[in-house]
């Protein structure tokens, strides 16, 4: 077999491995990348497989195809997934609804698993090499987190982690600079698009370039996002199993990289219906799917913080699917949702089902409770629930009127010494940070 190639979705790059595209990140024509072919998969042989590193092999090994990581991929996934993305009925509903708890990792947010195979996929090609990595993430809570965790005390990588001052919770706050050693925490005084734009100026400043070896762990990395894949391919086929039929998505969206796994997941032939994307108030994406007009705006701060996203990255990557509204309409739907209904969301879900959403899972949940109830009881539905709720205590504790138990993992990264530096929004500031 000759090896998968990955293009840039802008088409003015040329063909890479997958193993150069990881380490590149973000082509060099400013597009992602994404496989020249889709590899097909034959579902019927998962019908035996249970363990979640056991069926991500199998829905990603055409992905590696002929590239150098392909020997690896079974250590890679037993070793960034050893812990569960179970499926779970939501009980009190006369509906077939569960909640796909994408929670319990390190850091209590579904992006561990981006992050941790990254990290993993990133050991075997950098392990030998002289010149340390600088990865930098520009991060609006959950991402910085995840991707410090996952790559601290690895000895050929340093991770630099920009965030805004005052717009991550406190808890995100603590998972951000509770590491030190190779983890370099800088808090911006500025939004999170600051942050982007300093890690997107960092990365193209040709002084700097001759100094440091840049690379990039946000979702616009396919190696983060193909590793999402697989909780979709595992859920699908439990949530089949169970009721005999094809569960359908609601998936809280920010930068698209999670609904895009979902939508990869459907294409290959596994039993997922339709797709939601509850989205806060920042509604480019909803707007986009009424109107048909792509206009990107600046974020706007919500309850549902790591869903701050007025310029979805992975757009473009959808848009290689799904070329013309019309077709991403038939594949897509979106709504938005504003902070009012998600506290007030929160609270019914509590009440009714003795569910805790974090602010973000409480999107999906409002998406759902607006359903026709002929569409509630025609299929079975999952609600995606991307963090847990104790990440986010100071906005769900007062909603709920109890404390929210707080997981071991995350309860140990709460007691650690924080380690930060203040600085003003510009690059001259974090070029002498990275010094
Ligand atoms: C990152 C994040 C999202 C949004 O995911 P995208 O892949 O950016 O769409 C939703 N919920 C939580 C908790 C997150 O951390």
């Amino acid at each position: 077999m000759s090896a998968l190639a990955y293009a840039s979705s802008r088409n003015g790059a040329p063909a890479v491995s997958l193993s150069e595209a990881i380490e590149q990140g973000l082509a060099p024509d400013g597009g992602l990348y994404m496989p020249t072919t889709l590899p097909t998969v034959d579902v019927a042989a998962f019908a035996g497989l249970s363990s979640l590193p056991e069926i991500a092999r199998g829905a990603l090994r055409g992905f590696f195809e002929g590239d150098r990581l392909l020997p690896f991929l079974g250590d890679i996934l037993e070793a960034a997934f050893n812990f569960e993305a179970p499926t779970t009925p939501v009980l009190g509903t006369p509906d077939r609804l569960f909640a796909l708890e994408l929670y319990h990792g390190p850091t209590a947010a579904f992006k561990d698993f981006g992050a941790r195979f990254l990290a993993e996929s990133l050991q075997r090609l950098e392990a030998g090499t002289a010149r340390p990595l600088t990865i930098l993430v520009a991060t609006s809570g959950d991402t910085g987190g995840a991707v410090a965790a996952a790559f601290h005390l690895r000895r050929w990588v340093r991770v630099v982690v920009l965030y805004p001052k005052g717009l991550v919770s406190p808890r995100q706050e603590q998972q951000l600079t509770c590491w030190g050693d190779n983890v370099i925490s800088l808090r911006i005084d500025g939004s999170f698009d600051d942050c982007q734009r300093l890690v997107k100026e960092a990365f193209v400043d040709v002084k700097l370039a001759l100094k440091h070896r840049f690379s990039s762990a946000n979702s616009i990395n396919i190696g983060r996002l193909l590793p999402q894949m697989a909780y979709y391919v595992a859920s699908s086929l439990e949530v089949e199993r169970r009721t005999g039929a094809k569960a359908s998505y609601i998936i809280p969206a920010g930068n698209l990289g999670n609904a895009f796994a979902a939508v990869w997941a459907r294409t290959l032939g596994f039993p997922v219906g339709r797709i939601v994307l509850a989205h806060n108030i920042n509604r480019t994406v909803p707007d986009y799917l009424q109107s048909g007009d792509w206009q990107p705006r600046a974020s706007i701060p919500t309850l549902a913080s790591a869903m701050d996203v007025g310029n979805p990255s992975n757009m473009e990557r959808l848009r290689t699917l799904y070329p013309t509204i019309a077709l991403m309409r038939e594949q897509l739907s979106a709504v938005s949702v504003d902070d009012a209904t998600i506290r007030a969301r929160i609270g019914e879900d509590f009440m009714h089902y003795g569910r805790e959403w974090c602010p973000h899972t409480a999107t999906a949940a409002e998406v759902y409770s607006r359903l026709s109830p002929e569409e509630r009881r025609a299929h079975p539905w999952v609600l995606v629930a991307t963090a847990h709720p104790a990440k986010f205590n100071e906005i769900v504790e007062p909603i709920i009127g109890k404390p929210v138990d707080v997981p071991a993992s995350l309860a140990r990264l709460l007691r650690l010494p924080r380690h930060f530096m203040d600085l003003p929004p510009t690059l001259q500031a974090v070029a002498a940070a990275l010094e």
